[in-house]
C-alpha cells in the first residue's frame, strides 16, 4: 500500500495513473477503523476498482469541540488493517494539507430541507463540514466511484447532493451497515463504550427492529413514542426517533401503507452520542 500525506504528491500520482484505464473507487474515513470501513473497501476490491481510502478527522464537521477531542485515533493499527485488507493507497493528510487558507469555509452549500431535519437539526453547521470536507477531497482525489455506509444515511443523500449541485462526476456507492453480533452498529465511537454499555447499546438496533415488526398502515406517532420510551428505559438520552420516506427523508407521521421508509435513531449512552438507521420497508 502506498501512503501520501501530501496534496502536490496524490494529485501528480493519481495524474499519472489515470493511463491504467482502472476505475477508482474512494472511501473516505476518519480513522479508528473496524470492520464496517473494511466492508467498504472490500465492496470496492470485489468490483476491481483501483481503491484509495483517506483518513482525516475532519475538525470542521464537529459541532461539539469535545467530541472532536475525543474521536478516538488508532493511525497505526489502521494502516495495518488498511494493508492488510489490499488497500492499494492511503491519503493521510495534516490539517494544513486539508485547510491551507484556515478551516472557515468560503462557500455555502445549499443543501435545503435536508439540512433542517434530523441530524442537521440536532448538529447545526455539520452538514456545511461534511461538504466542505467532501467537497475538498474529491477535488484532490477525483473518483469513478465513492464509496459510502448506509450507516450514515443521511450523510448519504447529502453528499448525493453536493455531487449534483458541484456537478462532481462520480457515481455514489451505498454500502449495508455492518453490525456486532448483538445488532449494533459498527463505529468508531463505540470504542469510547465499556463493555457494559455495549451491551446497552444494542438496544438502538432492538428498538429499530421493533419499529420494523410494529410498523402498520396509519398513524405512527404511538410508534416512534413507544421506541423512544424504550430507549429511555435503556438509560439513552434521546435526540430523535424518527421514521422518514427513504427516498427523501421527508418525516412521514402517517403511513399509506406502501411508501418506502426508513426509521432512524439518535441517541446519548453517557457522553457518546450513537445514530443507526434500519429500512422498515421493501
Ligand atoms: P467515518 O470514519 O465514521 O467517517 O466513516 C467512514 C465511512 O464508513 C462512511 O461512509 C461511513 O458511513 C462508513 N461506515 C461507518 N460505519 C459503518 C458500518 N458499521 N457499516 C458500513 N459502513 C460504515
Amino acid at each position: 500500500m502506498i501512503i501520501l500525506r501530501k496534496v502536490e504528491d496524490i494529485r501528480e500520482f493519481l495524474e499519472k495513473r489515470k493511463k491504467s484505464g482502472q476505475n477508482t473507487a474512494f472511501i473516505p474515513t476518519m480513522g479508528a477503523l473496524h470492520a464496517g470501513h473494511i466492508s467498504l473497501l472490500n465492496s470496492a476490491k470485489s468490483e476491481g476498482h483501483y481503491t484509495i481510502c483517506s483518513i482525516f478527522v475532519n475538525p470542521t464537521q464537529f459541532n461539539n469541540q469535545q467530541d472532536f477531542a475525543k474521536y478516538p485515533k488508532t493511525i497505526e493499527q489502521d494502516i495495518y488493517a488498511l494493508e492488510h485488507a489490499g488497500c492499494d493507497l492511503l491519503f493521510l493528510p495534516s490539517t494544513e494539507e486539508m485547510y491551507p487558507n484556515g478551516q472557515k469555509s468560503t462557500l455555502q452549500y445549499d443543501l435545503g430541507y435536508l439540512e433542517t431535519i434530523l441530524e442537521g437539526k440536532y448538529r447545526p453547521g455539520h452538514f456545511q463540514g461534511v461538504c466542505q470536507i467532501v467537497h475538498r477531497l474529491l477535488d484532490i482525489v477525483p473518483t469513478d466511484y465513492l464509496y459510502l455506509g448506509q450507516k450514515d444515511y443521511q450523510q448519504c443523500m447529502v453528499v448525493q447532493k453536493l455531487i449534483e449541485l458541484l456537478d462532481i462526476k462520480t457515481t455514489l456507492v451505498i454500502c449495508p451497515t455492518q453490525r456486532e453480533a448483538s445488532g449494533l452498529a459498527m463505529s468508531s465511537r463505540n470504542m469510547r463504550l465499556n463493555d457494559t454499555e455495549k451491551k446497552q447499546a444494542a438496544k438502538i438496533y432492538e428498538t429499530l427492529s421493533h419499529i420494523k415488526k410494529a410498523l402498520k398502515a396509519g398513524e405512527l406517532n404511538e410508534i416512534k413514542e413507544t421506541a423512544t420510551q424504550k430507549l429511555i428505559d435503556a438509560g439513552f438520552t434521546v435526540d430523535y426517533v424518527e421514521i422518514a420516506e427513504s427516498s427523501s427523508l421527508k418525516i412521514i407521521n402517517n403511513w399509506d401503507g406502501h411508501m418506502p421508509l426508513v426509521a432512524l435513531v439518535a441517541a446519548y449512552l453517557n457522553e457518546v452520542r450513537l445514530i443507526d438507521n434500519l429500512l422498515i420497508t421493501n
